[in-house]
């Protein structure tokens, strides 16, 4: 038998619905790989083997009695732990929501086992999504599956190292700021943060509302896009959710895709990033160029305060979003830390800082005080502008009627994947690696994360990615550089 953790998603849906071989089979495959490596890369929080395994018999016996599964038949899928499935626990990679069980599946979840997919687990992440290295989980480790020594990045790094790692062939992530496109870009995947409002985050443990998509990880363009059809739509649960257009890869030919025009902004050419990236970069460019794909240059002059905006309302979200947990619902603090007190207020102050990490209570600590009274408008409606002024440039720099591009290609991060423990100390070092994922969050935009190749870093290799950033709504623009890309000889 082939190899099944090496196919596609694509390859495993026709493979199960032409039963080449079964999705029990394809489950186990993983289910192993997972056993005998996971233990080292740490992606996993908890592996569903019991429950996955009978998901993937239900499919076997629905494609013997001849019904229509779906488009993701027997696909196995990771799923990022902010989450909600029924019955499992989700834990947001915090103390506080270690004991919490899920009691209804999430929109993304629904639509994934509706189209005949096997979820095999929960992965890891920083506490809350709130990181760019996966290390400020409270829960556990992630190692960069191409070098051990380094993150995965964040914080969807559990969900794209257990894809790097062949432990899933798609994986969800969430993304409020980049944590779908950095670690696809450390991991080597790809990754597609959707247009806000693209899928329905009913059932995602909310980070910053305004802000926060799910979006698929994957080996392959192809990939990505088969699972985003998946989980994509409007839905009654998520006021933000819209239905559009989305036309099938199939639809556009390589002819009309060459004729798109690539922007590459003056902005995020800065200083101090590393050759490796540099050089991912200049290849891939260099590679479009030869399939007759046309780059200009462009401007986007607000860009660079996306990161001093995001880090002023993204606290006010998270404050008020994080406001829910006080350690004794949804599972409570329930090992031996759990504090004595006769008095509400007292415990809940005790419960939630023993409950929260370091980084989590410095951005609840930040958002409260950009919300509070005096200082609203100075630093949260202030922010809210300065939003409107990045938003204005790509919508500008997009403009059909202005003669504007139809992508534009960008750095995902300065650098590849970094080592443990070399920016926990420095926070601002740790968000200054959002530099070029920030404004595409909060502009609303779909990115679609591309992997080039690995490169020459120390001693070793490490994958470079670049990123794809659309129109909104027009993810189908991405998907179509994406692959005419991967398809490229060279
Ligand atoms: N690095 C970002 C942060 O720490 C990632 C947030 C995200 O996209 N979930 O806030």
């Amino acid at each position: 038998m082939r190899d099944l953790i090496n196919l596609t998603a694509e390859e495993i849906a026709r493979g199960v619905c032409e039963r080449s071989f079964s999705a029990r089979e394809v489950t186990e495959a993983f289910l192993g790989r997972i056993r005998a490596m996971d233990g080292e890369i740490g992606a996993f929080l908890a592996v569903r083997d019991g429950a996955a395994r009978a998901e993937a018999d239900g499919i076997d016996r629905r494609i013997g009695a001849g019904s229509d599964v779906g488009p993701l038949a027997g696909v196995p899928v990771a799923v990022k732990d902010n989450i909600v499935m029924s019955g499992e626990r989700v834990t947001a990679g915090s103390r506080i929501l270690e004991h919490y069980v899920g009691s209804y599946d999430a929109t993304v979840v629904k639509k994934l086992k509706d189209a005949g997919a096997v979820i095999l687990g929960k992965t890891n992440l920083d506490e809350f999504a709130m990181g760019s290295s996966t290390e400020h989980s409270a829960l556990g480790v992630t190692k960069n599956p191409h070098d051990t020594t380094r993150v995965p990045g964040g914080s969807s790094g559990g969900s794209t190292a257990a894809v790097a790692a062949h432990f899933a062939p798609v994986a969800l992530g969430s993304d409020t700021s980049g944590s779908i496109s950095l670690p696809s870009a450390f991991c080597g995947v790809v990754g597609l943060r959707p247009t806000y409002g693209a899928v329905s985050r009913f059932g995602l443990i909310a980070m910053a509302s305004s802000l926060d998509q799910i979006g698929p990880i994957a080996g392959t363009v192809g990939d990505a896009a088969a699972v985003f059809r998946v989980i994509r739509g409007a839905d009654p649960s998520d006021a933000t959710s819209v239905e559009y257009g989305l036309e099938e890869l199939s639809e556009r030919t390589p002819e009309e895709l060459v004729g798109l025009v690539v922007g590459v902004p003056r902005e995020f050419n800065v200083p101090g990033m590393d050759p490796a990236v540099i050089q991912g970069l200049a290849a891939a460019r260099k590679r479009f160029e030869r399939l007759g794909v046309r780059f200009t240059e462009i401007s986007l002059p607000h860009v660079q305060h996306a990161l001093a905006v995001y880090y002023v309302l993204m606290p006010a979200e998270v404050s008020a979003n994080l406001a829910r947990f006080d350690g004794v619902r949804y599972g409570g603090i329930t090992d031996n830390r759990q504090p004595t007190t006769d008095n509400l207020h007292d415990l809940y102050l005790k419960t939630r800082g023993i409950g929260f990490g370091p980084e989590v209570r410095r951005r609840i600590l930040l958002g409260t005080f950009v919300l509070s009274s005096g200082y609203y408008d100075a630093y949260y409606a202030k922010a809210e502008k300065v939003r409107r002024l990045i938003a204005d440039d790509f919508a500008r720099a997009f403009d059909p009627a202005g003669g504007g591009v139809d992508v534009i290609f960008a750095p995902v991060t300065p650098t590849p994947a970094f080592r443990f423990g070399e920016k926990t100390a420095d926070p601002l070092a740790m968000y200054l690696s959002d530099i070029f994922t920030t404004q595409v969050n909060l502009a609303g935009l779909p990115s679609l994360t591309v992997p080039v190749k690995k490169y020459a870093v120390g001693s070793g290799e490490l994958p470079v990615g670049f990123q794809l950033i659309g129109r909104k709504f027009r993810e189908q623009d991405l998907f179509g550089l994406g692959t005419l890309y991967e398809d490229s000889p060279c």
